[in-house]
């Protein structure tokens, strides 16, 4: 029950953290990692991955009475427990169509009214809070449980399994833990997590200047997993095969962000290592995996995937649509036919040859950003910029916009129309709050600007990039 306590309060844990030496973080972190081993490889979580293996080989008929039972489940907490559906009734649904009496929900509404989809089913205490960000726009205030941790991990080790991953394989990440502080232009830029065998490398660091001492420590640790965002995965990439280098791992596993064919090759190359890429959520209500033979599976235990038209009837096999999800985990706040934002498609054709009947999706997020280069030679990629935005609750959008060698603007777009008295408050507020932020991480040779606009930047086809970079390089 340690969870809830410690997770709610790393913001405030931070600043403390940033202002020990290299071997008391390390401690920190290791004791962080003792805390979550606690939840990563108990009875519950290890049972979990038991059950899930065994559910693999499932029929299509036998995947379907799962669903159908998880949603009857799901609808009936959501009714019984939760204010937002309290108007609803679960009784008739008979088959999956019958969810289709549900209104599809959008993150707006999610996002304007958050306590209203609060279950009553879980005591305050034991509620988790996970800011989560939509890459540009505001931040959602996720609830969860710690069981709902366990069982996302045992996901996370069954994928390990279809890779031929023991769990507690010695493992290095690049996420977007700010592990070590930013004004710091010396190695480490890394700290050990002893409880799990895991190297947690910084993403904010990554510099021409630094290149080499993130290439030489993770030469020192070639064999291990590699895991991380595919931008950050990407740029390392690109520092170790601009020297010619190839630094082998065992595996490499991406998720939070697309990865390109292109970003794939390159890492597949630098690391000589499959990539195993996630698709998944800090809503935590479905889950996309890729199997050993490159297929991307819905996981059926998870949630239950919608992927809908313009219309709002299911697409067909093989037409784009928008996700809608229902997940069957979160029991602190279980959201119902949740149209998250991304699209993607059914893939037509036959199984996968690797057996599995878990359905094939191909998610076609394009979630497009250019990567910030400093003049002095550091690189952040679009998920260390979208870190600063994890708290920001008044912008619908905020783009980083690249104007000059030495510049950046952080510019914004209001929920409300710039110039009325509501935004001039909150809106500015945070705008200032990011500028701040992000002057902290980029340090004194960048400078930072504010602007308020309307529409965002758009590109062709309507895609918002997070970084817009005006710089020729
Ligand atoms: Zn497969």
């Amino acid at each position: 029950m340690l969870e809830p306590l410690v997770r709610n309060n790393l913001p405030r844990l931070q600043g403390l953290y940033d202002r020990v030496p290299a071997p008391a973080r390390d401690l920190l972190v290791s004791a962080r990692g003792w805390l979550l081993t606690q939840i990563r490889y108990s009875a519950e979580t290890l049972a979990m991955l038991r059950a899930l293996r065994a559910g693999e080989f499932w029929s299509a008929e036998q995947i379907y009475l799962y669903q159908l039972g998880a949603l009857r489940r799901t609808l009936d907490l959501a009714v019984r427990t939760v204010p937002h559906y309290a108007g609803y009734s679960c009784a008739t649904i008979r088959n999956v169509e019958d969810l289709r009496q549900f209104p599809v929900l959008d993150r707006e509404t999610v996002l304007h009214n958050q306590v209203h989809f609060l279950s009553r089913a879980v005591p305050p205490r034991q509620r988790i809070r996970a800011g989560t960000t939509g890459t540009t726009g505001a931040s959602l205030r996720v609830a969860y449980t710690e069981k709902l941790a366990r069982a996302n991990w045992a996901f996370l080790l069954r994928q390990w399994a279809w890779a031929g991953v023991e769990p507690r394989h010695p493992r290095i990440t690049l996420q977007g833990a700010r592990v070590v502080p930013a004004s710091r232009t010396d190695p480490p830029f890394w700290t050990y997590n002893a409880a799990e065998r895991q190297i947690l490398m910084s993403i904010f660091h990554l510099s021409e200047k630094t290149a080499p001492d993130y290439l030489g420590f993770l030469w020192k640790h070639a064999g291990k997993v590699l895991e991380g965002f595919p931008s950050v995965l990407g740029i390392l990439a690109d520092f170790a095969l601009d020297r010619g280098m190839q630094i082998p791992m065992s595996v490499v596993f991406t998720s939070g962000e697309p990865l390109y064919p292109s970003l794939r090759a390159k890492i597949e190359q630098a690391f000589q290592a499959r990539v195993f890429d996630t698709y998944g959520m800090t809503e935590y209500c479905g889950l996309i995996q890729e199997c050993e033979r490159g297929e991307m599976h819905l996981a059926p235990e998870y949630g239950f995937l919608e992927i809908l038209d313009e219309r709002g009837e299911p697409a067909a096999p093989g037409t784009e649509g928008d996700f809608v999800w229902t997940g069957f985990l979160n029991e602190a706040m279980p959201l119902i036919r949740y149209r998250i934002g991304d699209r993607g498609r059914w893939q037509a054709g036959g199984p996968c040859p690797c057996g599995r009947s878990f359905p094939l999706v191909v998610p076609t997020i394009t979630r497009e950003s250019d990567i910030l280069r400093c003049p002095d030679g550091r690189l952040f990629s679009p998920r260390a910029l979208n870190q600063l935005l994890k708290q920001s609750v008044s912008l619908r959008f905020c783009q980083f916009v690249h104007d000059r060698p030495d510049r950046v603007v952080v510019r914004a777009v209001p929920r409300t129309a710039p110039g009325t008295a509501q935004n001039n408050g909150g809106a500015m507020a945070e705008v200032l709050r990011i500028r701040t932020s992000l002057e902290h991480l980029l340090g004194p040779c960048m400078q930072v600007i504010t602007d308020l606009a309307s529409e965002p930047i758009a590109r062709r086809g309507g895609k918002i990039p997070l970084i817009v970079n005006e710089v020729p390089q």
